[in-house]
Parts: C-alpha cells; structure tokens; sequence
C-alpha cells in the first residue's frame, strides 16, 4: 500500500503533493509552482512561512511550548489581552480548532440562561445552510440535516434551525420560551458564502437584547481580518446609522474564532462581551492543549503581521470582484462575499471540476455550498499575485 492508503478517506483529495510554500505560492513534488488562493481553509493568512512567524514560532519553542492551564503563561496572557482589545470582549476561552470553541460557547450559553432562569431555556437557533464544525454538538447546531445529519443519530436535543435573512420566522421563535441563544455565521462560509443582510443582523441584535439570548457569532472562518475588520461583525457596526448597533453588540455577545488566528496552527477559541463574561468559572470548562505557548507566539505573530495590512483587505476583496465582474466568465452567475472571502456561484458545470481544472493549472481555490467557487487567499496577497491568479481563471473558465 502507498503511504496515504493508511489515512481514512474521509476527505476527497486532489492528486497533489504539497512539499513547500512561500508567501502566497505552493510547490509540489514536482517542482510545480501554484498560486494560493485557499490558504488552507482561511487558515495560512499570512501566508506560507512567514519570517516573522517562522522566527516567532521557533524562538517560543526553544524556550517553553507547554505547562497546561494550571499556571499563567506569558504569550497567552498577551493575546488574551489583544484579541479583547480588537474584539471590544471583556474575556476569552482558548480552544484548538473551530468545532471545540463553538461546543465552548454552546456550554456558555446554556449555563448562562440556567444561573438566570433556571432549567428550560436551552434551545440554541441557528440558521439553516450554516456550519459549524463535526463534533456532535457543533454537527447538530449545523443547519444543514440532509448533508450532514444522516448516519450519525441520535444527535444533542435543544437545536432548532430557521431560514437565513428571514426577519419573520426569528420574530415567531421569539414567542417561544425555550431559547438562550441564537448562532450565526455573518457570512455563511461552507454553506456557500452567503452573507447575511445588515437589516437581519440588526433584528437579531434587537431580539436576543429584548429576550435575553446570548448572540453568538460564529467567526471561525470570518474572523481574524478575514473581511477586512478584525471580525466581520464590526463591518456591520460601522454605518453611521448603526452605530447603537455596533455598541449593543458588544454588550450581549459570544464569538468564535479560529481558522486565521495562529497562521497553521490547531488554535482557536470564544471571546465573551460583558453579558457572559461571569458564567464560565473554575472547572465549568476545560481543553489540555488549548492556552498553548507556541500557538499562542504564532497568534502574537500573525495579529503583528496583519495590523498594517488590515486597511487593505477590503479593497483587495473588492479588486478581485470587480475583475471577475469585468472578465465576463462563462458559467460565472453571481460574485459575492466581503474582504478576502470571496464565493463565485456558478451554473453549467459542477464546482469542484472547476476546482480540479484551477488546480491543474496552477490556481489552488476551494468549492463552498453546492455550487460555489471560493476564494480565501492568504491576506498578505499582493495585487500582482492576485492578477497572476485570475489571469489562470480566465484561462481556464474560457
Ligand atoms: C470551519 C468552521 C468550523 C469548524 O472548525 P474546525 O476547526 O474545522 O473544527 C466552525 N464554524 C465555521 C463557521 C467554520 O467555517
């Protein structure tokens, strides 16, 4: 058997071998050279082995790359404190991957509701199309029954799920008595990129204050600059009408965050706001790994890498759009997305061919939904780079 007989099929691999990357380009075996234009997921945001990342990365394991969480450590106390000061969150839970920091924040807001109200409120809305990762909780909380759910009952009680932008049915789960939160992804990521309406978002805010219920974001794949602001909730407060808005967030409010936060590392985590700061105490939650030394340094890295470039991700984002506007694609139906999280959706020809032909040529992209084209270049991607990338979709989709 080769080698990778042994890994579990559980992912559809392309027949490539990655062997090295630099900045915004991959090589495999053969030497060949690729543009990155998926980062991993949105994981490798500042690219691939950065020197700054590379030095943080390995001066932090020379030094200490584990005590546990029973002690205070340096690095972890410092990006505590930054991703409280970028998020306007009073603390945060550290985790190592998405999944576990949405099972965090479900854990929040359970506890939060029962230490208020008592037993009853436990049921967590979230909204169809949306993901929010494989473990059983986080599966469940996925709305996305047909694709994920079937083999895998009995699954956790207390999730209900409803149409996206859809103002009217979350006005009639707010006659309901059982609910302690609401959970959303500000741009649906693996459902397809599909953002949310600011209008939506706003109600939302307005319900759960009204109710109670915790909001929580689901940033794992929007956060950490993604969409041009540290989180793509913050995008959504900076209209001047909004501004009320974006000061209630911060009060009633849970994120999550981990693709982009440690530049290839297992990390991530929730931040809470002052609602719930309080509801998590000793022995309420716990991970080994999470609070690691040298994910942490990488995290201290990648935010010091990002903060001069986080002005450009937006017009960056922008650029490709319109380009791919101007390049009129056959099969090209719809661009959408904000930032550097772009989602193409496309009609004649299934995604993932796309995907593979991009590949073959050089283009490394991501498929989302069902029928979507996404783009998550890492966020240090220059404009030559970008034109690099899309003259081989241009070449390619014609
Ligand atoms: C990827 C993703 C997750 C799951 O993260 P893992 O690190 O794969 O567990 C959760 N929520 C969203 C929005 C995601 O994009």
């Amino acid at each position: 058997m080769e080698n990778y007989d042994y890994i579990l099929p559980t992912y559809p691999r392309y027949p490539v071998t990655f062997v090295k990357g630099t900045g915004c380009k991959l090589y495999d075996t053969d030497g060949k050279e690729y543009i990155d234009f998926a980062s991993g997921i949105g994981v490798n945001s500042v690219g691939h082995s950065h020197p700054k990342w590379v030095e943080a990365v390995c001066a932090q394991a020379a030094t200490l790359s584990h005590v546990s969480n029973l002690y205070y450590t340096q690095p972890v106390g410092e990006l505590a404190k930054k991703l409280c000061e970028i998020s306007g969150m009073k603390g945060v839970f550290f985790s190592n991957s998405g999944a576990e920091a949405v099972e965090g924040v479900i854990k929040t807001a359970r506890k939060y509701s029962n230490d208020k109200y008592g037993e009853g409120r436990h049921t967590i809305i979230t909204l169809e199309g949306s993901f929010h990762g494989r473990t059983m909780a986080a599966l469940t909380a996925t709305g996305q029954p047909e694709k994920f759910h079937k083999h895998f009952h009995p699954f956790v009680q207390g999730f209900r799920y409803i149409p996206v932008n859809d103002i009217a049915a979350l006005e009639s789960e707010a006659e309901k008595t059982d609910i302690c939160a609401l959970m959303l992804e500000p741009i649906q990521g693996e459902g397809g990129v599909m953002p949310l309406d600011a209008a939506y978002l706003k109600k939302a805010q307005e319900i759960c204050n009204k109710n109670d219920w915790l909001l929580i974001t689901d940033e794992v794949q929007t956060g950490i600059a993604r969409t041009g602001e540290w989180f793509a909730y913050q995008s959504y407060g900076i209209k001047p009408d909004a501004v009320t808005f974006a000061k209630g967030i911060a009060g009633g409010f849970a994120v999550t965050f981990a693709k982009g936060i440690a530049g290839g590392f297992p990390y991530g985590g929730f931040l809470l706001g002052e609602k719930a700061q309080a509801t998590l105490g000793a022995g309420d939650h716990g991970t080994t790994y999470g609070g690691n030394l040298v994910c942490a340094a990488a995290a201290l890295s990648v935010l010091e890498i990002l903060t001069p470039i986080l002005p450009t991700i937006k017009e960056k984002g922008e650029y490709i759009r319109k380009k791919v506007q101007q390049m009129n694609l056959p099969h090209v139906k719809e661009i959408r997305g904000n930032g550097l999280m772009i989602g193409i959706k496309l009609e004649g020809i299934p995604h993932t061919e796309v995907v593979a032909n991009l590949l073959k040529a050089g283009l490394v992209t991501l498929p989302a939904g069902s029928d979507v084209l996404r783009f998550l270049p890492p966020l240090v991607i220059s404009t030559e780079e970008i034109d690099a990338g899309l003259k081989i979709l241009h070449e390619t989709l014609t």
